[in-house]
């Protein structure tokens, strides 16, 4: 943060950068020999928290990912494991009613020979 000084000759007044605070320098005036003013005790304290804060910050940033215990939106493998297992139950569900229907027709067909059966033998009982 810019500090600002005064010239004590003209009165020019400028803001310079914190590098040059306590060293001398030239105002661009009146070409008088200064010496920028120190950062004040203040200044200095509040610098150093705020890098004391930027410090800290950064920690808590690196800290961030693995403090997570599980991410936001399913993960890649997690859905193709949802949509395998969803497949797999429709799949058997396919199963199941085609064994249904299977047990079904092979009613039918029994059903069908036993008559059938039963009409050979009435017309062979009546020779
Ligand atoms: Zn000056």
């Amino acid at each position: 943060m810019p500090i600002p000084f005064q010239c004590s000759v003209c009165g020019f007044s400028a803001l310079v950068e914190d590098a040059m605070a306590g060293r001398p320098g030239k105002c661009p005036e009146c070409d008088a020999a200064l010496r920028i003013p120190p950062l004040s005790a203040e200044e200095v304290t509040r610098k150093k928290e705020t890098a004391e804060q930027a410090r800290l910050a950064k920690i808590a940033d690196e800290l961030k990912p693995e403090s997570k215990p599980t991410p936001e939106k399913p993960s890649k493998e997690a859905k193709l494991l949802a949509s395998i297992n969803e497949k797999m139950a429709s799949v058997e569900q396919d199963v199941r009613r085609t064994r249904e229907h299977v047990g079904c027709l092979l009613w039918i067909v029994i059903a069908s020979i036993a008559l059938s059966f039963i009409g050979a033998l009435m017309q062979l009982g009546r020779y």
